[in-house]
């Protein structure tokens, strides 16, 4: 599990967790223990490979511990790199996982809920002291290794077949819902799963960023925006088309090639380097200059690996720098309220020169039956 860096990611978290004086960190889901979702765990899956439900990690100097509960011993056996001492907790989780701390022991305060600090603290030795350190997995997932992006490559390919696939049945005369619920259908006969659930948004709805796909029937000559990803080895894809059922004139039209070109400048100035407020600023020049900067009301994009939504940031508050191996989506839109939206989102790897572009799905205006 290396990259580059001949550490293994347990070794790279440990010597984070030294620079910071603190003798271990704790790393799991502490919002709903035991029961968490594929996001939550993202942490230990990197740091472990484990891809159950119930796990935690803690590592340090001299510590490499696994915890799950009964139900994943196999699991873990299985799945969890040999480095680690795998244990198997018995009792209640929480009060479990503070009799294997001691020292200063870093805990994330993204993934703790009140009630389980509480917890913690409540059970934990004399000479524990529990201290905010957030974010420490989540700066070195940002750099994705070989099979890392291969993972990520082939779960975007999937989504292209499945947007080609969508295309080519045609949506005019179905619901949203329907299509949305097709598309998802048809990720997992091609052994996938979606990445999250599908966004299919007809005429004035493609004006909500994040529409949920409704009853509303798609007829000719509107846009729809199709936005969605696929899951491979629990590594995501994120990707959106806006397709026109029916020639399209006028304002949709000029909407549409106008966020296509705030799009291609943004992957043009993607290298390493360049801030992702700078990427943000970037794709909203064109935007603001044709007098529509105020319909693009989100960010130029984000990570993407084991969560849909991960560091980095490319948006006009962001204080990430790009880097070699930082996998980002660039997805531009414009919204005009009750009308219509345009959406086009690709997925990148950035390199040290540009993008390497994992979305190969056509950005011409496509016109879909
Ligand atoms: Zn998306
Ligand atoms: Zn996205």
């Amino acid at each position: 599990m290396s990259d580059g860096d001949s550490r293994s990611r347990a070794g790279r978290l440990a010597a984070l967790v030294a620079e910071a004086e603190l003798d271990a960190v704790l790393v799991g889901d502490l919002v709903r223990p035991g029961a968490s979702g594929a996001d939550a765990m993202a942490n230990v899956r990197w740091l472990t490979g484990f891809s159950g439900t119930s796990g935690f990690a803690i590592v340090g100097e001299g510590h490499r511990d696994f915890i799950t509960d009964f139900r994943y011993t196999e699991r873990a056996r299985s799945e969890v790199s040999g480095e680690f001492d795998r244990k198997t907790l018995e009792g209640r989780i929480v009060a479990e996982l503070a009799k294997l701390l001691n020292g200063k022991v870093g805990f994330d305060e993204d993934s703790t809920s009140v009630a389980s600090l509480r917890k913690l603290r409540e059970a934990v030795s004399e000479d524990v002291s529990l201290i905010p350190a957030t974010g420490f997995a989540e700066k070195l997932r940002r750099r994705k290794d070989a099979s890392e992006i291969e993972a990520i490559a082939e779960a975007s390919r999937l989504a292209d077949e499945v947007f080609e696939w969508l295309a080519e049945r045609g949506v005019v005369g179905r619901t949203e819902r329907e299509v949305a619920l097709a598309a998802e259908a048809r990720m997992r006969e091609l052994g996938s799963e979606p990445s999250f659930p599908a966004i299919v948004g007809a005429g004035e709805n493609g004006a909500l960023p994040h529409s949920e796909p409704g009853d509303r029937e798609i007829a000719c000559g509107e846009l729809v925006v199709v936005d969605m990803g696929a899951r491979v080895d629990g590594y995501c894809s994120d990707g959106t088309r806006t397709w026109a059922t029916g020639e399209i004139e006028g304002e949709a039209r000029e909407v549409y090639e106008l966020v296509r070109r705030s799009q291609e400048a943004s992957l043009k100035a993607i290298k390493a380097g360049v801030s992702g407020a700078d990427a943000d600023h970037v794709s909203r020049q064109p935007i603001a200059e044709a007098g529509r900067g105020e319909l693009y009301g989100h960010g130029l994009g984000h990570g993407v690996g084991l969560e849909v939504h991960e560091a980095p940031r490319l948006g006009k508050s962001s204080e990430d720098v790009l880097q070699d191996g930082d996998v980002v989506t660039v997805e531009p839109g414009v919204y005009v309220p009750r009308h219509f939206g345009v959406r086009i989102e690709d997925l990148v790897v950035v390199e040290a020169l540009g993008v390497r572009n994992l979305s190969s799905t056509s950005k011409e205006l496509r016109i879909v039956g």
